[in-house]
């Protein structure tokens, strides 16, 4: 008897030490160093905020790390970091740009859809604070459809989900319908991609979060700072307790799709 009882409360003492010990490791993944800032001192920064830097690189058709070339240079400058390894493509053709080879060298590649191409063939970049769409029900199903073309290729992350121009943010709740959010979620889901909830825009929203849990989606935190910004992971953490997200929905990364 003395024993069982001994054995109980000892089951009650240790279980919230071992819920503490479960914290996940806090990891930015959606970090832009563009070597203005010591890349030592970041990463000195970060680990001082108990965070873990993933570098994420930039490249797009035309600029940035736009081939094997500028890719692998950046990554020699990672070479014994203690970070993750990161890039951030920008068109749907990127997997022909690079070679397996030097793909296999990043831990995982990320896109967002904020180059939205317009009907008339242009590409709008929606952060552009101008950027106006007169008829936002017309925009959204275009975006949607945007985002199903990003979510379809071979990426690990989505990065700045469900992101609207300034324009058109005040009625964010409005325009991120159930089903709209669904269908992303699907994709997402079934392609594999993980969500990142981004601390710069506070996006996605709660509700958007809570649907893509129950659908078994699996998140990343993402600051999207750059060098010299400020910046922190508070609304990833909000969301995380608050959607009581445990570390198992989390991505940890394991390297790109194209393999
Ligand atoms: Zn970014």
């Amino acid at each position: 008897m003395k024993k069982a009882a001994f054995a109980l409360v000892l089951v009650v003492v240790l279980t919230p030490l071992a819920a503490q010990q479960a914290k996940p490791e806090i990891v930015d993944l959606h970090f832009h160093w563009e070597g203005k800032a010591p890349l030592d001192k970041l990463i000195e920064q970060a680990a001082g905020q108990g965070v873990k830097l993933g570098i994420t690189g930039e490249g797009g058709a035309t600029w940035g790390l736009s081939g094997d070339k500028s890719l692998t240079e950046f990554l020699s400058k990672l070479d014994g970091k203690p970070v993750y390894r990161g890039l951030q493509v920008y068109t749907l053709d990127w997997p022909q740009r690079y070679s397996k080879e030097v793909l296999g060298k990043l831990d995982y590649v990320a896109a967002d859809a904020l180059m939205f191409p317009d009907s008339n063939g242009r590409v709008i970049a929606l952060w552009n604070p101008k950027v106006e769409f007169p008829d936002a029900e017309d925009f959204m199903d275009r975006y949607v459809q945007h985002n199903l073309n990003v979510l379809a290729g071979p990426i690990n992350i989505w990065s700045n989900p469900t992101y609207l121009p300034e324009s058109l943010q005040p009625k964010y709740d409005k325009l991120w319908t159930p089903a709209r959010m669904q269908k992303l979620i699907e994709a997402a889901v079934r392609n594999q991609v993980v969500i990142e909830i981004n601390s710069k825009y506070n996006i996605p929203s709660a509700a958007f979060l809570e649907l893509a849990k129950k659908r078994g989606a699996k998140f990343s935190f993402g600051s999207n700072r750059h060098d010299d910004e400020p910046g922190n992971l508070d609304y990833c953490q909000t969301m995380y307790r608050q959607l009581r997200l445990s570390a198992a929905d989390l991505y940890v990364p394991a390297g790109p799709k194209v393999k």
